[in-house]
């Protein structure tokens, strides 16, 4: 007769009565580990019922008191984790964008960890505002009148239109009409801000006249928005903001700069891409640009430009809905002090210092990386191979830095599943796939996280 498996499932509280059990419950309280308890037992229940081999039963049975205790451990785990990104995308929206260097996260940590003068004017012993810890810095850097920021750039430009231009017609260029990922749609995002799309020219040209022809009594604000996830070559033409800065005596002239930078990236051996600071001079009366793409710091939407129209954006009960907290407010203040310091931003901030790293210094990194690996040559094929990183984040399409690679192959796993280890593993790996090897862009790596990197492969190869 076959054995009753369902009565060998301990009672919980002979599980509770567990010296395992009761240092789980001194680590972690009592509810939550009788829930796991509950939810081991269960599953064991249905795993019974399902007619499972013997072997495999008892095998359950037999260790009830570790896959509890593995549970409740996986439990705590935190989900969302560091990792190492080898995949040489530099601002990888899947991967948290911009990373903000040490030095910088313990100064913020330092403020976030006590109270701070978030919205407190300390030299008048009343009220301030919580842009002003960042706002002054912000129209030294890039010339406008004035700065204030919101959750992110598609909450900017979504305040931006609501303010200015609800219940009017806001021009734009069909060559303009973006879909940024994550749903955020030209389009839509004026339907959503209460603002009448009217579209001018056709997608590949749009010439000052078809603006002119647009403007009508009903017209609240003229929207350039750059095209920062593709672009249109061949035979083209748009209308830059000088030219259109006459037809806007009245309106304001609004720029959706994408990415947000401030320095010229072309002495990175990148395409020139128009700086906030181009757009203010130019004559834009509101740029607004994400925190966390080129700018290299936290995620924000940050606005700059005329005080009157800031001044309205800020009155705009949505401001209140959308506002930055305080851990952003403190880094985007840091992020933009070592701009102002000028060249030192590129080596202190990653995402510049990421952009700025020669081909031979990624190349001089990878060959460390390669040696450290070499412990594992019986296991692993280990070479060094010349790829080329990405920007990523819908910034820069097509523009390609030259960059170094430690490529790699298992003896006995296959690439897909080393791919899946490392994917999977305590700190996970990242990596890039091509041609059935593994790449790992060292552009993306920092030196810092090589032994890590070392102690994964370990973990998975021992
Ligand atoms: C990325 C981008 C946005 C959205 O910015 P988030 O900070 O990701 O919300 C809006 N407009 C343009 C042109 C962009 O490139």
């Amino acid at each position: 007769m076959e054995k009753n498996y369902f009565r060998e499932i301990p009672k919980v509280d002979t599980i509770l009565a567990d010296e395992r059990i009761q240092s789980l419950i001194a680590e972690y309280g009592r509810n939550i580990v009788t829930d796991m308890i509950t939810e081991e037992t269960d599953e064991l229940r249905s795993f019974i019922a399902g007619g499972k081999e013997q072997a495999q039963i008892e095998e359950r049975l037999h260790n009830l008191i570790p896959r509890i205790a593995e549970r409740t451990a996986s439990l705590f785990e935190p989900n969302l984790k560091r990792l190492v990104n080898a995949t040489g995308t530099i601002l990888h929206t899947n991967l948290g964008r911009a990373l903000i260097n040490r030095e910088l996260a313990e100064k913020l940590a330092d403020v976030v960890s006590g109270y701070s003068n978030l919205e407190y004017n300390l030299q008048e012993g009343k009220r301030g505002e919580r842009y002003s810890v960042f706002a002054e810095l912000l129209c030294r850097l890039t010339g406008a009148e004035a700065a204030m920021a919101v959750n992110n750039n598609a909450a900017a430009v979504m305040l931006v239109l609501n303010t200015l231009a609800k219940d009017g017609e806001v021009i734009v260029s069909r060559g303009e009409l973006v879909e940024i990922g994550g749903k955020f749609r030209v389009p839509d995002v004026c339907a959503a801000s209460g603002a009448a799309l009217v579209e001018v020219g056709t997608t590949n040209k749009t010439h000052l006249q078809d603006y002119k022809d647009a403007l009508s009594p009903n017209s609240k604000a003229i929207l350039k928005v750059h095209t920062s996830n593709y672009s249109i070559i061949g035979f083209t033409e748009s209308v830059g903001i000088a030219e259109l800065k006459p037809l806007c005596e009245d309106i304001p002239l609004i720029e959706d700069l994408g990415s947000g930078v401030l320095v010229d990236l072309s002495k990175f051996g990148l395409r020139h891409e128009p700086t906030v600071q181009e757009s203010v001079q130019a004559g834009a009366d509101i740029v607004c640009f994400s925190g966390d793409k080129l700018l290299g710091g936290p995620q924000a939407g940050i606005i700059v430009g005329k005080k009157k129209y800031i001044d309205r954006i800020k009155k705009n009960q949505l401001t209140r809905a959308l506002r930055i907290d305080k851990f952003t407010v403190a880094a985007l203040e840091l992020v933009l002090m070592e701009y102002l310091k000028g060249t030192a931003a590129e080596d202190k901030l990653p995402v510049l210092r990421m952009m700025k790293e020669s081909y031979e210094s990624v190349l001089q990194r990878a060959r460390i990386l390669k040696e450290k690996l070499s412990v594992f040559e019986e296991q692993l094929e280990l070479g060094i191979c010349d790829c080329h990183s990405q920007i990523g984040g819908g910034s820069l399409p097509g523009e390609l830095l030259p960059s170094a690679a430690v490529c790699l192959k298992a003896k006995q796993l296959s690439t897909a599943k080393l791919e899946e280890k490392l994917r999977k593993a305590k700190t996970p790996l990242i990596v890039r796939t091509m041609e059935d090897r593994i790449l790992l862009d060292i552009r993306t790596v920092q030196n810092e996280e090589f032994d890590l990197i070392v102690d994964t492969f370990g973990g998975i190869l021992q």
